[in-house]
Protein backbone atom coordinates (compact mmCIF):
# COMPACT_ATOMS: atom_id res chain seq x y z
CA UNK A 1 0.00 0.00 0.00
CA UNK A 2 1.06 3.50 -1.09
CA UNK A 3 -0.82 6.84 -0.23
CA UNK A 4 0.30 10.23 -1.17
CA UNK A 5 0.37 13.12 1.29
CA UNK A 6 -1.01 16.80 0.07
CA UNK A 7 1.38 18.70 2.60
CA UNK A 8 4.85 17.56 4.46
CA UNK A 9 4.92 19.45 8.26
CA UNK A 10 5.03 17.54 11.57
CA UNK A 11 1.87 15.93 10.84
CA UNK A 12 3.21 14.25 7.97
CA UNK A 13 6.12 13.29 9.51
CA UNK A 14 3.92 11.73 12.33
CA UNK A 15 1.87 9.96 9.49
CA UNK A 16 4.86 8.56 7.93
CA UNK A 17 6.38 7.17 11.05
CA UNK A 18 3.36 4.86 11.81
CA UNK A 19 3.25 4.01 8.04
CA UNK A 20 6.07 2.02 8.78
CA UNK A 21 4.48 0.16 11.40
CA UNK A 22 1.82 -0.76 9.42
CA UNK A 23 3.37 -1.79 6.01
CA UNK A 24 1.76 1.53 4.68
CA UNK A 25 4.38 3.91 2.26
CA UNK A 26 4.02 7.11 1.83
CA UNK A 27 5.19 9.72 -0.59
CA UNK A 28 4.89 13.26 -0.42
CA UNK A 29 4.29 16.76 -2.43
CA UNK A 30 4.43 20.13 -0.69
CA UNK A 31 6.22 23.41 -2.10
CA UNK A 32 8.97 23.84 0.81
CA UNK A 33 12.25 21.36 0.58
CA UNK A 34 12.50 22.23 4.13
CA UNK A 35 9.80 20.37 5.30
CA UNK A 36 9.92 17.78 8.46
CA UNK A 37 8.37 15.15 6.32
CA UNK A 38 10.96 14.52 4.00
CA UNK A 39 13.59 13.11 7.18
CA UNK A 40 11.07 9.97 6.79
CA UNK A 41 9.87 9.87 3.32
CA UNK A 42 10.66 10.67 -0.47
CA UNK A 43 9.27 14.42 -0.99
CA UNK A 44 8.19 16.05 -3.98
CA UNK A 45 9.23 19.98 -3.84
CA UNK A 46 6.89 21.66 -5.79
CA UNK A 47 3.93 23.52 -6.28
CA UNK A 48 0.12 22.30 -5.36
CA UNK A 49 -0.85 23.57 -8.88
CA UNK A 50 2.31 22.05 -10.51
CA UNK A 51 1.16 19.15 -13.12
CA UNK A 52 3.95 17.38 -13.62
CA UNK A 53 4.72 17.11 -10.42
CA UNK A 54 1.17 16.29 -9.66
CA UNK A 55 1.49 13.80 -12.54
CA UNK A 56 4.87 12.21 -10.91
CA UNK A 57 2.95 12.34 -7.20
CA UNK A 58 0.03 10.04 -8.16
CA UNK A 59 2.61 7.32 -9.33
CA UNK A 60 1.86 3.72 -7.98
CA UNK A 61 -0.51 5.35 -5.17
CA UNK A 62 -3.35 3.88 -3.78
CA UNK A 63 -4.84 7.12 -2.30
CA UNK A 64 -4.31 10.46 -1.62
CA UNK A 65 -4.72 12.45 1.42
CA UNK A 66 -3.68 15.79 3.09
CA UNK A 67 -2.07 16.89 6.23
CA UNK A 68 -2.39 20.12 5.79
CA UNK A 69 -5.88 22.40 4.99
CA UNK A 70 -4.64 25.19 2.99
CA UNK A 71 -4.47 23.39 -0.13
CA UNK A 72 -5.88 25.26 -3.54
CA UNK A 73 -8.70 22.85 -4.34
CA UNK A 74 -8.86 22.78 -8.09
CA UNK A 75 -5.94 20.53 -8.27
CA UNK A 76 -7.31 18.59 -5.39
CA UNK A 77 -10.37 17.91 -7.68
CA UNK A 78 -8.14 16.88 -11.11
CA UNK A 79 -6.68 14.41 -8.50
CA UNK A 80 -9.72 12.71 -7.13
CA UNK A 81 -10.81 12.16 -10.79
CA UNK A 82 -7.62 9.80 -11.10
CA UNK A 83 -7.75 7.95 -7.81
CA UNK A 84 -9.45 8.16 -4.02
CA UNK A 85 -8.97 11.23 -1.62
CA UNK A 86 -9.63 10.60 1.51
CA UNK A 87 -10.55 12.11 3.14
CA UNK A 88 -13.37 14.00 0.51
CA UNK A 89 -13.05 16.88 -1.28
CA UNK A 90 -15.98 18.42 0.05
CA UNK A 91 -14.82 17.79 3.42
CA UNK A 92 -11.54 19.94 2.27
CA UNK A 93 -13.96 22.39 0.67
CA UNK A 94 -15.82 22.74 4.11
CA UNK A 95 -12.93 22.62 6.44
CA UNK A 96 -10.71 25.44 4.73
CA UNK A 97 -13.62 28.18 4.45
CA UNK A 98 -14.89 29.04 8.16
CA UNK A 99 -18.18 30.29 6.02
CA UNK A 100 -18.84 27.13 4.69
CA UNK A 101 -18.09 25.29 7.72
CA UNK A 102 -20.20 27.35 10.15
CA UNK A 103 -22.84 26.65 7.67
CA UNK A 104 -22.33 22.95 7.47
CA UNK A 105 -22.21 22.88 11.68
CA UNK A 106 -25.55 24.53 11.22
CA UNK A 107 -27.41 22.43 8.80
CA UNK A 108 -26.42 19.64 11.07
CA UNK A 109 -27.69 21.13 14.11
CA UNK A 110 -24.09 21.31 15.69
CA UNK A 111 -24.49 24.54 17.85
CA UNK A 112 -22.22 27.22 16.79
CA UNK A 113 -21.52 30.89 17.77
CA UNK A 114 -23.75 33.02 16.02
CA UNK A 115 -22.05 34.68 12.97
CA UNK A 116 -22.34 36.09 9.61
CA UNK A 117 -20.20 36.31 6.37
CA UNK A 118 -18.35 39.87 6.03
CA UNK A 119 -17.16 39.54 2.44
CA UNK A 120 -16.23 43.29 2.82
CA UNK A 121 -16.19 46.24 6.00
CA UNK A 122 -19.57 47.26 4.76
CA UNK A 123 -21.01 43.46 5.26
CA UNK A 124 -19.24 43.44 8.47
CA UNK A 125 -20.95 47.01 9.42
CA UNK A 126 -24.13 45.56 8.23
CA UNK A 127 -24.36 42.20 10.17
CA UNK A 128 -22.70 43.64 13.45
CA UNK A 129 -25.90 44.42 15.61
CA UNK A 130 -27.31 40.90 14.62
CA UNK A 131 -23.89 38.74 15.61
CA UNK A 132 -23.70 40.85 18.66
CA UNK A 133 -20.99 42.62 20.96
CA UNK A 134 -17.63 41.37 21.69
CA UNK A 135 -17.05 39.88 18.53
CA UNK A 136 -14.52 38.68 16.42
CA UNK A 137 -13.27 39.24 12.68
CA UNK A 138 -12.02 35.96 11.12
CA UNK A 139 -10.46 35.68 7.87
CA UNK A 140 -12.69 32.75 5.78
CA UNK A 141 -9.07 31.46 4.41
CA UNK A 142 -5.68 30.87 5.70
CA UNK A 143 -6.49 31.51 9.27
CA UNK A 144 -4.87 28.94 11.74
CA UNK A 145 -3.10 29.42 15.50
CA UNK A 146 -4.54 32.76 15.98
CA UNK A 147 -3.70 34.32 12.54
CA UNK A 148 -6.04 36.04 10.16
CA UNK A 149 -8.30 37.12 13.39
CA UNK A 150 -9.33 40.69 15.76
CA UNK A 151 -11.16 40.64 18.30
CA UNK A 152 -13.89 43.50 17.85
CA UNK A 153 -15.41 44.80 21.34
CA UNK A 154 -17.22 47.85 20.01
CA UNK A 155 -18.38 49.25 16.43
CA UNK A 156 -15.93 52.00 16.56
CA UNK A 157 -13.14 49.05 16.61
CA UNK A 158 -14.22 47.41 13.40
CA UNK A 159 -12.31 49.49 11.03
CA UNK A 160 -9.06 48.50 13.09
CA UNK A 161 -9.99 45.43 12.56
CA UNK A 162 -10.66 44.82 9.36
CA UNK A 163 -7.03 46.75 8.71
CA UNK A 164 -5.81 43.77 10.91
CA UNK A 165 -7.31 40.80 8.78
CA UNK A 166 -6.05 43.12 5.67
CA UNK A 167 -9.45 43.04 4.71
CA UNK A 168 -10.03 39.70 3.25
CA UNK A 169 -12.79 38.51 2.69
CA UNK A 170 -13.98 37.06 6.24
CA UNK A 171 -16.73 36.01 8.82
CA UNK A 172 -17.80 37.90 11.56
CA UNK A 173 -18.77 36.07 14.68
CA UNK A 174 -19.93 36.54 18.57
CA UNK A 175 -17.33 35.74 21.33
CA UNK A 176 -18.50 32.79 23.18
CA UNK A 177 -17.71 32.82 27.29
CA UNK A 178 -16.77 29.47 27.71
CA UNK A 179 -15.29 27.38 31.05
CA UNK A 180 -13.23 25.61 28.90
CA UNK A 181 -11.97 24.32 25.45
CA UNK A 182 -12.88 20.21 24.54
CA UNK A 183 -11.60 18.78 21.45
CA UNK A 184 -12.89 15.33 19.76
CA UNK A 185 -11.21 13.07 17.37
CA UNK A 186 -13.06 10.76 15.36
CA UNK A 187 -12.09 8.54 12.62
CA UNK A 188 -14.31 6.53 10.01
CA UNK A 189 -13.44 3.61 7.80
CA UNK A 190 -14.48 2.86 4.15
CA UNK A 191 -17.58 0.09 5.76
CA UNK A 192 -19.04 3.68 7.62
CA UNK A 193 -17.38 2.41 11.10
CA UNK A 194 -16.46 5.21 13.13
CA UNK A 195 -14.42 5.10 16.21
CA UNK A 196 -14.16 7.64 18.96
CA UNK A 197 -11.45 8.86 21.20
CA UNK A 198 -12.30 10.97 24.50
CA UNK A 199 -12.72 14.48 24.60
CA UNK A 200 -9.18 16.57 25.03
CA UNK A 201 -9.16 19.61 27.21
CA UNK A 202 -7.24 22.41 25.54
CA UNK A 203 -5.25 25.48 26.85
CA UNK A 204 -4.39 27.71 23.89
CA UNK A 205 -2.85 31.42 24.62
CA UNK A 206 -2.23 33.73 21.42
CA UNK A 207 -4.52 31.46 19.42
CA UNK A 208 -2.00 28.73 19.83
CA UNK A 209 -2.29 25.50 21.59
CA UNK A 210 -0.14 25.12 24.31
CA UNK A 211 -1.04 21.90 26.32
CA UNK A 212 -3.36 19.43 26.38
CA UNK A 213 -4.71 16.90 28.50
CA UNK A 214 -6.67 13.06 27.63
CA UNK A 215 -9.19 12.37 28.69
CA UNK A 216 -10.52 16.00 29.72
CA UNK A 217 -11.10 15.09 33.46
CA UNK A 218 -14.53 15.73 34.73
CA UNK A 219 -16.42 15.22 31.48
CA UNK A 220 -20.31 13.81 31.99
CA UNK A 221 -21.22 11.01 29.66
CA UNK A 222 -24.24 13.22 28.15
CA UNK A 223 -20.76 15.59 27.41
CA UNK A 224 -18.86 13.04 25.87
CA UNK A 225 -21.83 11.26 23.49
CA UNK A 226 -22.48 14.49 22.23
CA UNK A 227 -19.44 15.23 20.99
CA UNK A 228 -19.65 11.88 19.41
CA UNK A 229 -22.90 12.29 18.12
CA UNK A 230 -21.75 15.48 16.75
CA UNK A 231 -18.80 14.08 15.26
CA UNK A 232 -21.04 11.25 13.64
CA UNK A 233 -23.49 13.77 11.69
CA UNK A 234 -20.50 15.71 9.81
CA UNK A 235 -18.86 12.39 9.04
CA UNK A 236 -21.54 10.74 7.56
CA UNK A 237 -23.09 13.86 6.19
CA UNK A 238 -19.49 14.72 4.37
CA UNK A 239 -18.94 10.71 3.30
CA UNK A 240 -15.86 11.09 5.17
CA UNK A 241 -12.69 8.70 5.57
CA UNK A 242 -10.44 9.36 7.65
CA UNK A 243 -9.51 11.03 10.76
CA UNK A 244 -11.45 14.27 12.18
CA UNK A 245 -11.19 16.63 14.58
CA UNK A 246 -13.72 19.26 15.88
CA UNK A 247 -12.57 21.79 18.57
CA UNK A 248 -15.31 22.71 20.88
CA UNK A 249 -15.98 25.51 23.57
CA UNK A 250 -17.62 23.89 26.20
CA UNK A 251 -20.12 26.42 27.85
CA UNK A 252 -22.96 26.64 30.59
CA UNK A 253 -25.44 25.88 27.79
CA UNK A 254 -23.17 22.81 27.12
CA UNK A 255 -20.84 21.81 23.74
CA UNK A 256 -20.45 24.61 21.11
CA UNK A 257 -18.53 23.59 18.01
CA UNK A 258 -15.41 26.05 16.92
CA UNK A 259 -13.95 24.81 14.07
CA UNK A 260 -13.24 21.44 12.48
CA UNK A 261 -9.55 20.09 11.26
CA UNK A 262 -10.21 17.13 8.20
CA UNK A 263 -7.22 15.21 9.15
CA UNK A 264 -4.74 14.54 12.10
CA UNK A 265 -4.62 16.77 14.53
CA UNK A 266 -2.05 18.47 17.26
CA UNK A 267 -4.82 17.87 19.49
CA UNK A 268 -4.52 13.84 18.81
CA UNK A 269 -0.60 13.74 19.47
CA UNK A 270 -1.38 12.16 22.76
CA UNK A 271 -2.55 9.22 21.00
CA UNK A 272 1.12 7.99 20.06
CA UNK A 273 1.51 7.18 23.76
CA UNK A 274 -1.52 7.13 25.02
CA UNK A 275 -4.04 5.31 23.52
CA UNK A 276 -3.73 1.24 21.84
CA UNK A 277 -3.95 2.63 18.63
CA UNK A 278 -2.43 6.58 17.39
CA UNK A 279 -4.90 8.88 15.40
CA UNK A 280 -1.78 8.72 12.61
CA UNK A 281 -1.99 4.91 12.24
CA UNK A 282 -5.88 5.11 12.44
CA UNK A 283 -6.36 7.94 9.78
CA UNK A 284 -3.69 5.46 7.71
CA UNK A 285 -6.20 2.20 8.28
CA UNK A 286 -9.07 4.20 7.70
CA UNK A 287 -8.08 5.86 3.82
CA UNK A 288 -6.20 1.89 2.72
CA UNK A 289 -9.71 0.52 3.77
CA UNK A 290 -7.69 -1.30 6.52
CA UNK A 291 -9.62 -2.29 9.78
CA UNK A 292 -10.06 0.40 12.10
CA UNK A 293 -7.49 -0.08 15.59
CA UNK A 294 -8.74 0.09 19.07
CA UNK A 295 -8.85 3.88 20.19
CA UNK A 296 -8.94 2.62 24.04
CA UNK A 297 -6.90 5.12 26.48
CA UNK A 298 -4.40 4.11 28.45
CA UNK A 299 -4.42 6.03 31.85
CA UNK A 300 -4.03 10.00 31.30
CA UNK A 301 -1.99 11.73 28.90
CA UNK A 302 -0.39 15.65 29.12
CA UNK A 303 1.01 16.97 26.05
CA UNK A 304 3.10 20.24 26.07
CA UNK A 305 4.23 22.10 22.42
CA UNK A 306 7.45 23.12 22.06
CA UNK A 307 7.11 26.61 20.17
CA UNK A 308 9.80 29.18 18.80
CA UNK A 309 12.90 28.23 21.08
CA UNK A 310 15.18 24.92 20.88
CA UNK A 311 14.47 22.84 24.37
CA UNK A 312 16.98 21.30 26.33
CA UNK A 313 16.26 18.27 25.27
CA UNK A 314 18.60 15.87 27.08
CA UNK A 315 17.35 17.50 30.33
CA UNK A 316 13.46 17.18 28.95
CA UNK A 317 14.21 13.00 28.78
CA UNK A 318 15.54 12.75 32.25
CA UNK A 319 11.87 13.19 33.63
CA UNK A 320 10.40 9.93 33.93
CA UNK A 321 7.17 8.59 31.32
CA UNK A 322 8.38 11.75 28.95
CA UNK A 323 8.44 11.64 25.42
CA UNK A 324 9.91 14.01 23.26
CA UNK A 325 9.11 14.69 19.21
CA UNK A 326 10.94 17.30 18.19
CA UNK A 327 10.16 18.00 14.00
CA UNK A 328 14.08 18.89 12.83
CA UNK A 329 12.58 22.63 12.24
CA UNK A 330 14.51 25.56 13.20
CA UNK A 331 13.37 27.60 15.71
CA UNK A 332 11.24 30.90 14.96
CA UNK A 333 9.03 32.90 17.09
CA UNK A 334 5.32 31.40 17.49
CA UNK A 335 6.70 28.30 15.20
CA UNK A 336 5.76 24.20 16.78
CA UNK A 337 8.91 22.87 17.09
CA UNK A 338 7.68 19.56 18.43
CA UNK A 339 5.83 18.32 21.43
CA UNK A 340 6.83 15.98 24.69
CA UNK A 341 3.96 13.53 25.77
CA UNK A 342 3.81 12.74 29.56
CA UNK A 343 1.96 9.38 30.70
CA UNK A 344 0.54 8.42 33.82
CA UNK A 345 -1.73 6.71 35.72
CA UNK A 346 -3.95 9.48 37.08
CA UNK A 347 -4.20 13.04 36.56
CA UNK A 348 -2.15 14.39 39.29
CA UNK A 349 0.80 12.40 38.07
CA UNK A 350 0.62 14.15 34.44
CA UNK A 351 0.16 17.34 36.09
CA UNK A 352 3.35 16.92 37.84
CA UNK A 353 5.27 15.94 34.87
CA UNK A 354 3.93 18.67 33.02
CA UNK A 355 5.16 21.19 35.83
CA UNK A 356 8.98 19.97 34.90
CA UNK A 357 8.53 20.00 31.97
CA UNK A 358 7.11 23.41 31.51
CA UNK A 359 10.20 24.26 34.14
CA UNK A 360 13.17 22.80 31.54
CA UNK A 361 11.08 24.75 29.29
CA UNK A 362 10.90 27.82 30.49
CA UNK A 363 15.04 27.35 31.52
CA UNK A 364 15.85 25.94 27.86
P1 LIG B 1 -9.51 29.29 15.96
O1 LIG B 1 -8.47 29.68 14.95
O2 LIG B 1 -10.91 29.50 15.50
O3 LIG B 1 -9.28 27.91 16.52
O4 LIG B 1 -9.28 30.29 17.20
C1 LIG B 1 -8.10 30.21 17.99
C2 LIG B 1 -8.47 30.43 19.44
O5 LIG B 1 -9.09 31.73 19.60
C3 LIG B 1 -9.51 29.44 19.99
O6 LIG B 1 -8.92 28.24 20.38
C4 LIG B 1 -10.08 30.26 21.14
O7 LIG B 1 -9.21 30.23 22.25
C5 LIG B 1 -10.13 31.66 20.59
N1 LIG B 1 -11.44 31.90 19.92
C6 LIG B 1 -11.74 31.68 18.63
N2 LIG B 1 -13.03 31.98 18.36
C7 LIG B 1 -13.58 32.39 19.51
C8 LIG B 1 -14.90 32.82 19.90
N3 LIG B 1 -15.90 32.91 19.02
N4 LIG B 1 -15.10 33.13 21.20
C9 LIG B 1 -14.09 33.06 22.09
N5 LIG B 1 -12.83 32.69 21.80
C10 LIG B 1 -12.56 32.35 20.53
Amino acid sequence: MKVGVLGAGQLGLMLCAAGRRIGVDTRFLAPDSDSPAGMCSELIVADYTNEAALTHFIESLDAVTYEFESIPIEPVRSLAEKLPVRPSTLALETAQDRAMEKQCFERLGIPTSRFAVANTLAEARAAIDMVGRPCMLKTRRHGYDGKGQAVVRDRSELELGWVTIAGAPSILERLVTFKRELSIIAVRGMAGEIEYYPLVENHHSEGILRFSIAPAQNVSEDIQSRAQSYAKRILEDLEYVGVLAIEFFDTENGLVANEMAPRVHNSGHWTIEGADTSQFENHLRAITGMELGSTAVHGVAGMVNIIGVEPNVQRLREIPDVHVHMYGKAPVPKRKLGHITVTANDVQGVLKAVSQVRAVLAHK
